[in-house]
């Protein structure tokens, strides 16, 4: 996944303002910065829920979105978790994870059988989402949104419900899971240590720029300046 240039103004304030980045199938790129610097509104636009004034967005070296294209939101090969990762609570957990996904029945099953097992939800098939804990629930989550084997997933803080430990092992999966299908995703997080631990490369975002952009470690110990190393000092 490539983006180049992208850009958006509100209310005269460009939020997000000639962002780029790429990231690798099978790599993650943690999005790192300060609330309000524009991290969501990046993710949307990559989505295509929100619209760019400027830039492109590509997906396996295909323009999903430019100046004259734009491809609808579902044709993207996208997928989405963010916080509030909703299920459909009058669904059972089959019918969550299938929905959307094309094929006969038998391969929908199939499928839905595959993920579920895959993220350790196999036993929980017929439950609806009120029967769920909410680390459960984030599984299902998880499965619906890997279910159309989409090129790229866009994670906008999807563990912060969770507490400490169990946060740590769904990330874990989750991003196990990913880049075993070869999913380039890109993770927003505001959390310096978590990126550290999760990262193939970092981008800390500052004022709705890219202000530096490499491996965790390199970002680390040659921060850009001293806000970025500010940023980084409360990871021991
Ligand atoms: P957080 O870490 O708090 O989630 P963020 O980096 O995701 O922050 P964004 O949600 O991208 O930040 O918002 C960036 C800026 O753009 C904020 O100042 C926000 O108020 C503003 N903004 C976002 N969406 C809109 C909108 N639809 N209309 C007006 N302003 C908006
Ligand atoms: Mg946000």
């Amino acid at each position: 996944m490539k983006i180049r240039g992208l850009t958006r103004t509100f209310g005269g304030r460009r939020v997000v303002d000639d962002v780029s980045l790429s990231v690798m199938p099978g790599q993650v790129t943690c999005l790192l910065g300060p609330s309000g610097c524009g991290k969501s509104t990046t993710l949307r636009m990559i989505a295509g829920v929100e619209n760019p004034e400027a830039g492109e967005v590509r997906v396996d070296g295909q323009v999903v979105c430019d100046r004259t294209v734009r491809v609808p939101p579902e044709a993207r090969s996208i997928g989405l978790m963010f916080q509030d990762f909703a299920l459909f609570p009058h669904l059972d957990v089959a019918r969550n994870v299938g929905f959307g996904l094309s094929g006969s029945r038998a391969e929908v099953r199939a499928r839905v059988a595959e993920l579920l097992e895959r993220v350790g939800m196999s036993d929980h098939i017929d439950a609806y989402p009120h029967e769920l804990s909410g680390g459960e629930q984030q599984r299902v989550a998880l499965a619906r949104a890997i279910a159309p084997r989409p090129r790229v997933m866009l994670m906008d803080e999807p563990f912060s419900g969770l507490d400490d430990r169990l946060r740590d092992d769904i990330r874990d999966e989750t991003l196990d899971v990913l880049k075993q299908e070869g999913t380039a995703v890109l993770l927003v997080t505001h959390e310096p240590a978590e990126a550290m631990r999760m990262a193939d490369e970092i981008a800390l975002m500052r004022d709705g720029r890219i202000v530096q952009h490499g491996a965790p470690y390199n970002v680390y110990n040659a921060p850009a300046d001293l806000a970025a190393a500010a940023f980084f000092s409360d990871i021991n």
